[in-house]
């Protein structure tokens, strides 16, 4: 076990995480060596910087990653994200935690990501295309939908996934649907997708405190109001709950009485801003220090924001009875122990976000299909499979010995169901 953990200390906090949730659940079910290699390896790193003429006339070189984490379960899947903040210790880490996610939910795929690092809010739409079809075209080789089928992130939307879409069926010849997912309904998206992992969030929670009343009548704060953050909040809203806060990169607002998250979420997605929504709707709410949406006195805490923000500095100011981690990797081990200590149940990210990779999943088999399914049929599936993995994490907590938390028995779930496969499967040659 000493020699498998020696080297997390040289890594990037974000990976650091990723591997010390996997080396505990592994030190817990007695791995061997040589299966935690192989499932702390990744089977494909590209890496790749590109040129891409800029508005002003210039051109800026952008770095871009690719990364397979483990296709033992079919092909890999992941998102692509366009951020200042993008490593490829960051991108690593998100694309082992997509293998466990995909396992979780039991969806046929392996784990992927990818990134580029840009700021998309400073970047035209003519520049975003360019960068999307470069960067497409750039990772053209180890991309498609029998091998490897990518999907939006951070920072990317419905569009950049008709831009990449596009491009690889212009470099193939014929349009192949398949390749991406989260792309606009007009060109094979699904219906859905694109409130897809709010909506799993919301589903695992209406489960969670089905015996305690559902998740009216609860407060709710949200970090991150994009498009995870913000489908939570409208959905929840409407489901009949209060969100009491939000926030964004830019603003924290709170208002006792319930924020309008639908409203607020309607108008960012017409083009407007959290802050410009504020400014016009905002009456009885006010302005807060980002901290105190994380730290606020409600029910349930949805971090959907970024990675590592409740750690061991805040853990122990966190109110929140729930938290359901909408972001990936949003908490470290730290503030994990702190959590279980204080008996705050962690829905992990690895159940809780797994909507957005599930109706992903359901769009692919559609693209394959050429066929069309209707939002009912899309959210019934949504919630059969999403209400499926909550059960199999809480019977599997409830069968561990010592007792476990949700993280422990998703990880468990994950890892056993990906050694299953290799083991089928065996090593070629
Ligand atoms: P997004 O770009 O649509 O939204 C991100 C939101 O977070 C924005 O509102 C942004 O302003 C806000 N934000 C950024 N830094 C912040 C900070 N320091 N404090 C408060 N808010 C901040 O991205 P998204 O697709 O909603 O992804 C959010 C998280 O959810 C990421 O961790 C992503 O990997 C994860 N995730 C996304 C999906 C998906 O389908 N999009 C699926 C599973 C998991």
């Amino acid at each position: 076990m000493q020699a498998s953990t020696e080297g997390i200390r040289a890594m990037e906090p974000v990976l650091e995480t990723a591997m010390s949730q996997f080396h505990s659940a592994a030190d817990r079910i007695r791995m061997d060596d040589g299966m935690r290699d192989l499932l702390t390896s990744f089977k494909t790193v590209y890496q790749t910087e590109f040129p891409v003429d800029m508005d002003d006339g210039s051109t800026r070189v952008f770095s871009g990653y690719r990364v397979h984490h483990n296709a033992a379960r079919g092909p890999v899947k992941g998102g692509i994200r366009y951020s200042e903040m993008v490593t490829l210790d960051e991108v690593k880490a998100l694309a082992m935690w997509m293998t466990w996610k995909c396992a979780v939910v039991n969806v046929p795929f392996g784990g992927a990501k990818g990134g580029v690092l840009c700021n998309p809010a400073e970047m035209s739409s003519h520049e975003l295309q360019d960068l999307t079809r470069r960067f497409t075209s750039e990772i053209g080789p180890i991309i498609g939908p029998d091998r490897d089928i990518p999907a939006p992130d951070m920072g990317t939307n419905p569009q950049t996934m008709a831009w990449m879409m596009d491009t690889y069926s212009m470099e193939q010849g014929y349009t192949i649907p398949g390749v991406v997912t989260g792309k606009p309904v007009a060109v094979g998206g699904s219906e859905g997708r694109f409130e897809a992992t709010g909506r799993g969030l919301l589903y695992v929670l209406q489960e969670h405190l089905a015996t305690v009343g559902g998740v009216r009548d609860r407060t709710i704060s949200v970090q991150g109001f994009g498009n995870v953050g913000g489908a939570a909040a409208k959905l929840m809203v409407e489901s009949g709950a209060a969100v009491t806060h939000v926030s964004d990169a830019e603003i924290a607002i709170h208002d006792p009485t319930g924020i309008d998250a639908p409203g607020a979420f309607a108008h960012i997605n017409a083009g407007g801003t959290l802050r410009s929504w504020f400014d016009v709707h905002g009456t009885g709410a006010e302005e807060i220090d980002h901290a105190d949406v994380l730290e606020a006195d409600v029910d349930v805490l949805v971090p959907a924001a970024i990675e590592n923000v409740l750690t061991e500095e805040n853990a122990d100011r966190v109110k929140a009875d729930v938290v359901i981690e909408g972001a990936n990797g949003p908490t470290t081990p730290e503030a994990d122990q702190v959590f279980a200590d204080r008996g705050i149940t962690l829905i992990p990210d690895t159940l809780a976000n797994a909507g957005g990779v599930t109706v992903s999943y359901f769009e692919w088999v559609q693209a394959r299909q050429y066929l069309h399914w209707s939002e009912e049929q899309v959210n019934a599936e949504l919630r059969r499979l999403m209400v499926n993995a909550y059960h199999s994490v809480t019977t599997r907590c409830g069968s561990a010995d010592e007792g476990c938390t949700f993280r422990e028995a998703a990880q468990w779930i994950g890892v056993e169901r990906v050694i299953e496969a290799l083991e089928l499967r065996g090593i070629f040659p």
